[in-house]
Order: structure tokens, then C-alpha cells, then sequence
């Protein structure tokens, strides 16, 4: 299967992807976590990023596409993927559609993950991931780890990510209204896209996700 993940920053995306990803056996690939990986490992690519993304705005498509495109070249994303970040415009849209047309296949859904602003707000505020993985997501209030800064998962150090302050976030909002919401219409008009609530258990949204993509996995 090939899935677009789409959801304001906070709406779980990172979580229900694992989840996703792991129960469709499809790679999981968040356009987010390439850049982030680029940045610890201090190459020209995560360079050209940071600035960007401390900002709250969208790195510029000519580093973004390139990367998502090497990315699913690989041959694990051969079969399908879960794609979780991207694309996050029209115009990144339009380049997976090329991207895909190229190598004759079609996407099958776009998941879209729908949450109140203030709940949003909420989430990222109290939000800390693990240096390790970025999948292992806790929040402060919702999901506490046993021991505090410590990932129940694999002991490593939980961190805020730097864009998750409360300026940052209101940017990065903004960004998702008028740059990433139009996609959801394009991918409309292609008849793709599933709106599921993002509200309530990490493991309830990924039943109601799971069942709302049954159609498309079976067609
Ligand atoms: P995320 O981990 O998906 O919340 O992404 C974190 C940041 O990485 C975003 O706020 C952007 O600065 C950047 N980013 C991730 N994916 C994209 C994309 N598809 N296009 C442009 N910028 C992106």
C-alpha cells in the first residue's frame, strides 16, 4: 500500500505511523525525521534545513523533494510506504504524483488525522521524544514515561524538540492552514482521502485508522 499521512503538527502522525507502518509491513518514512537525522549527523543537507525548521516554516521543495525521492527509491519502499510529513504543499503533491506516474503506480489513501487547535496546542506543549526514536513519542501529562527523561521503550534520553515551543508551534500551525490543509482538496478531487478523529487512545485511533483504510488495502 502507499499511504500520504496528513494532520497538524501534534495530531499523532509519528505514533500512528509506527503503529501503521509496522501492522501493514510497509516503511515508515517521515520527511520530518530525514532532516532531523541529517542535522545530528551535521551533513550540507541538514545544514541547509536547520534554519527552517527552528523557524516553524517548510525547508524550501528543492532539498525537500530530492530527499523524499532518494528515500523512496530505496528498494524497502518498493512494495509500498507510509509516507508522514510529506508531502506538506501542493507543489510537493504535484512531484509525488510525477514521482509515482514515473514507476506506474498510484497512491491508495491519504489518511487524514483531525484534532481540535487547542487539543494541539496541548499536545506539543507537553510532548518529549526519544533521542534514539523518533517513534517513541511520550507527553508529560497524557503518556508519562516510568522514569522521568528516560524512554520506557529503550532507556534512551527523552528530549523537546526544538520547534516544539509555544512560538514555534504557532508558526508551524499557520504553515499547516495555508501551505499543507490544500493538499487534503487536491488529493479530494482524487477521490484518496480518509478523515478519521485523532482524539482518545493511541491504540484506539490506529483501530479506526486501520479499519478506515480497509477499503483501500483490500481494493
Ligand atoms: P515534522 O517532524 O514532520 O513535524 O517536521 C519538522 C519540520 O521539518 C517541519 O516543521 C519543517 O520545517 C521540516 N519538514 C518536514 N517535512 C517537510 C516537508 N515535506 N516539506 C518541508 N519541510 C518539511
Amino acid at each position: 500500500m502507499r499511504i500520504v499521512l496528513v494532520g497538524p503538527p501534534g495530531a499523532g502522525k509519528g505514533t500512528q505511523a509506527a503503529y501503521l507502518a509496522q501492522n501493514l509491513s510497509i516503511p515508515h518514512i517521515a520527511t520530518g525525521d530525514l532532516f532531523r537525522a541529517n542535522i545530528s549527523q551535521g551533513t550540507d543537507l541538514g545544514k541547509q534545513a536547520r534554519a527552517y525548521m527552528d523557524a516553524g516554516q517548510l525547508v524550501p521543495d528543492e532539498v525537500t523533494i530530492g530527499m523524499a525521492k532518494d528515500r523512496m527509491a530505496q528498494e524497502d519502499a518498493a512494495g509500498g510506504f507510509l509516507l508522514d510529513g510529506f508531502p506538506r504543499n501542493v507543489g510537493q503533491a504535484e512531484a509525488l504524483d510525477v514521482m509515482l506516474k514515473d514507476e506506474g503506480v498510484k497512491l491508495d489513501a491519504v489518511l487524514d488525522l483531525e484534532v481540535p487547535e487547542d487539543e494541539v496546542v496541548k499536545r506539543i506543549a507537553g510532548r518529549r521524544v526519544c533521542r534514539n526514536n523518533s517513534a517513541h513519542v511520550f507527553h508529560l501529562t497524557y503518556n508519562p514515561p516510568k522514569d522521568e527523561g528516560v524512554c520506557d521503550a529503550c532507556g534512551g534520553e527523552l528530549y523537546q524538540r526544538d520547534d516544539d515551543s509555544e512560538e514555534t508551534v504557532r508558526t508551524r500551525l499557520e504553515v499547516y492552514h495555508t501551505q499543507t490543509e490544500p493538499i487534503i482538496d487536491y488529493y479530494r478531487a482524487q477521490g484518496l482521502v480518509v478523515t478519521i478523529s485523532a482524539l482518545g487512545k493511541v491504540a484506539d485511533v490506529t483501530a479506526r485508522a486501520m479499519e478506515a483504510l480497509k477499503p483501500a488495502n483490500e481494493g
